[in-house]
């Protein structure tokens, strides 16, 4: 006796704003991912920015020549006044693992503790502070959209510890000159929910409104030097594509 294998339904109604019946037996799977051996670590369709050895892939975003901060230890850290570097790849709406640690030896406050950031498509910030007990002005706190929105929470470990930013990324969409769509994030720091489908107002800026500036569909990733000997691990991102468009 033969098994008919039947998975699914072809006699079912079509889901509102797509082509597939409930239960479509011909709707592709979600393709396989291996995640990591921990959360952290890279799953299997990551590209990975940043793995501890060396700054390939990166740049100086003034000289557009070599990255010139610090890798040791499987970190890179900050080598203040060489400025902000950025990733050679380029890319849009994303997810985004990012590590960080803000100095062990407490110096400075506010502003001056710990400042680096995170630029998503080389713009956008979001800010890593060592804000451990370091009042500051809320829309600059650790994890703020810089100028823009606090995070719902302080998450912050103390400094000199590990940290972790988890984004989701969806990139603004611009006709011409024309903004379509603002873009959006969703933070994780350390595990914990801190922006959620959090819409930004334009570019960061400081001390001003932002204007938008209609840029490509892509962008790289961007570290800041804020003068601050920031240290960066474990950098890694995967494309997010729509299921439709990758099927
Ligand atoms: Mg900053």
């Amino acid at each position: 006796m033969t098994e008919q294998l039947t998975i699914g339904y072809d006699d079912t109604p079509i889901i509102p704003g797509t082509t597939w019946k409930v239960h479509d037996s011909t709707r592709p799977m979600p393709s396989a991912v291996a995640p990591g051996s921990e959360n952290r670590l890279p799953p299997s369709d990551a590209v990975v920015l940043f793995d501890g050895a060396d700054l390939s892939g990166w740049l100086s975003v003034e000289s557009a020549g070599a990255a010139l901060w610090k890798v040791e230890n499987g970190y890179m850290e900050v080598v203040p006044g060489t400025g902000d570097i950025r990733t050679t790849r380029e890319f849009g709406d994303c997810q985004l693992h990012v590590e960080f640690a803000t100095p062990s030896a407490v110096v400075g406050s506010s502003q001056g503790r710990g400042n680096s950031g995170v630029f998503l498509m080389g713009r956008y910030e979001i800010q890593v502070l060592d804000c451990y007990d370091n009042p500051t002005y809320a829309d600059g706190a650790t994890a703020a959209i810089y100028g823009q929105s606090p995070p719902l929470v302080n998450a912050c470990r103390p400094p000199g510890e590990w940290q972790t930013y988890d984004v989701v990324w969806i990139a603004p969409r611009f006709e011409g000159a024309r903004l379509v769509s603002p873009p959006y994030c969703t933070v994780f720091h350390n595990g914990i929910v801190v922006h959620h489908h959090r819409e930004l107002i334009g570019p960061t800026t400081h001390r001003a409104l932002p204007v938008w500036q209609p840029h490509r569909p892509v962008g790289p990733l961007r570290l800041q030097d804020h003068t601050n000997p920031v240290r960066f691990r474990n950098i890694w991102y995967r494309e997010l594509r729509q299921q439709e468009d990758s099927a």
